[in-house]
């Protein structure tokens, strides 16, 4: 200070100053020598500010952009900061080190019903327990929500070992969060779930190893909740041909990649009444891909609006190029329709508008529905189903007997048909408790005056049995595999003995 002074006649700068009574504080001082005309020093004027609070707030400032406000436990930012020092010096000194993903099961709905003060107290909780859980070295941070990672270091050499620690640690934790909550007054009690994987500063960065950690516990969320799951390459295997998949499903609309097959449905004397239609998928690399895989990932895109669109257009203008032929003329076509198409708010109307621009017959139309998707929100069902019977459409209930529904729903439903599950079908003489089932369908069906079908007929044996009990329509590999449109035509002329379609 003095040194500056005497060169340049003053000095800046931050200074600790003791005030009266003793407290040490933070001054920002100002010193500037004042000299007099013959340049002879006179005096020195300082200027002192009190920088406590300036001070405070830098640090309050530093503090918000590393640390969570609610819980204090480090944030998303500063975890990755200290889990890319972790990983480099797990390289160096060969250190294993566990990194552990959690989310508290439930948590939405404590929000929604108790209010969002009660689940800021959860978090405020859950954060003390998991410290508590730790040893000093280890890392407690707070992504957000109810996400919080731990991370583990110097776990040992030994992968094996490594991984036990951790496990203990992960059911130290989940035994931790699962004891009984006290949220101002209320009892409450919730469950987490823990994704896990181990570290070695060599094979993954950190933004991987977080996506690890989050497919794991992903994982253990889908095996039930209050569990724990270690990473599995061969889980995000799956998981990324699921993300290729479903980007070609975006394509395979505007590519004209989907066909609809053929599959007959046969009266006792082996004429042909119809065809159930099923989707499929000409993959350009992986061939003919099964609606089994693409169908529920359409659904959960939401793409299956658009799938289901198609496949409705497309079998309700073949339905319009039979009309012209007095031997197709009277088949009908069961197309299968997804839950959230049902559900969908314009449903109704996209039938409708399909059936006016074909201008076909609507009873040629069947609308297979499952059981499920139905009892799932009732009234809605019952509300369509009943707008388009109104103007002639028939419903199916597809997979019959798979379900849970009661008489009492049965009754309620306007079905036209019952299809009696495939799996009852194949136990025909093989499980007589299915066997007895499959007689109940039917009898049940004939008294509410439904049709009823049985599908997945694979035997001459099931279908006398199915015969014998009243069960007068067949759809099955007896008969025939789905088949694409020019086949199934074939199939026509062959049992029809037609000479020319169209
Ligand atoms: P689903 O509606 O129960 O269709 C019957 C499935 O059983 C079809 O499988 C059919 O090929 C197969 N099958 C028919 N006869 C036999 C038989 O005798 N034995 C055996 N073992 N199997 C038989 P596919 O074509 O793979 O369709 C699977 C599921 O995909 C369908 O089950 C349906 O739920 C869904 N799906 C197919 N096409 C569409 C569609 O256009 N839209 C929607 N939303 N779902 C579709
Ligand atoms: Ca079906
Ligand atoms: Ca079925």
């Amino acid at each position: 200070m003095w040194e500056s002074i005497a060169r340049t006649g003053a000095w800046h700068g931050e200074i600790w100053n003791r005030r009266k009574n003793g407290e040490i504080y933070p001054e920002l001082l100002t010193i500037s020598a004042v000299q007099d005309d013959a340049g002879e020093l006179q005096k020195y004027v300082a200027t002192l500010t009190d920088i406590t609070e300036q001070k405070a707030a830098a640090a309050e400032i530093e503090h918000l952009a590393f640390y969570d406000p609610l819980t204090n436990l480090p944030n998303r930012r500063l975890l990755k900061d200290r889990l890319a020092l972790a990983l480099a010096s797990s390289k160096r000194n060969k250190q294993l080190g566990a990194l552990m993903f959690m989310d508290l099961d439930n948590f939405k709905r404590l929000n929604d019903t108790l209010g969002h003060d009660m689940g800021d107290l959860l978090l405020q909780q859950v954060a003390g327990r998991l410290l508590s859980s730790l040893r000093a070295s280890d890392t407690a941070a707070r992504l957000g929500g109810d996400e919080f990672v731990v991370m583990l270091e110097t776990l040992g050499e030994n992968a094996e070992q490594a991984t036990i620690h951790a496990e203990v640690v992960g059911k130290k934790i989940l035994t931790a969060l699962s004891e009984p909550y006290l949220l101002d007054g209320h009892d409450y009690r919730c469950t987490s779930s823990i994704g896990i994987t181990l570290f070695d500063g060599y094979t993954v960065d950190e933004d991987s190893l977080l996506k690890h950690v989050d497919i794991a516990m992903y994982q253990a969320k889908q095996s039930g909740r209050n569990a724990m799951c270690f990473f599995d390459q061969a889980m995000q295997t799956v998981l990324l041909e699921r993300a290729t998949l479903e980007a070609d499903l975006r394509l395979a609309l505007e590519g004209e990649q989907f066909k609809l097959f053929y599959q007959m449905q046969v009266a006792q004397d082996g004429r042909i009444v119809g065809a159930e239609v099923l989707i499929r998928w000409q993959h350009p690399v992986q061939g003919l891909v099964t609606p089994i895989t693409f169908i529920p990932l359409a659904e959960e895109t939401g793409l299956i609006l658009l799938v289901g669109q198609w496949a409705l257009e497309t079998a309700c203008m073949q339905l319009k190029r039979w009309e012209g032929n007095p031997l197709t003329q009277d088949l009908q076509l069961a197309l299968n329709v997804s839950a959230r198409q049902l559900h969908h708010a314009g449903f109704v109307e996209q039938v409708r508008s399909v059936l006016k621009k074909t201008g076909i017959e609507p009873s040629r139309l069947k609308l297979e529905l499952t059981e499920s998707m139905v009892i799932n929100d009732i009234k809605d069902a019952i509300i369509k189903m009943q707008a388009l019977r109104d103007i002639g459409v028939r419903f199916s209930m597809d997979d019959f007997g798979t379900g849970y529904s009661s008489l009492t729903h049965l009754t309620q439903l306007p079905f036209d048909q019952l299809k009696i599950d495939h799996s009852f079908v194949h136990n025909i003489g093989v499980k007589q408790a299915d066997a007895v089932i499959v007689q109940t369908i039917i009898a049940m069906a004939n008294t509410l005056g439904m049709e009823v079908i049985a599908e997945g007929v694979e035997t001459q044996a099931q279908r006398k049995f199915l015969a014998l009990n009243g069960c007068k329509l067949y759809q099955g590999y007896l008969f025939s595999k789905p088949v694409p449109l020019v086949a199934f035509e074939a199939q026509l002329t062959q049992l029809l003995h037609l000479t020319k379609i169209n």
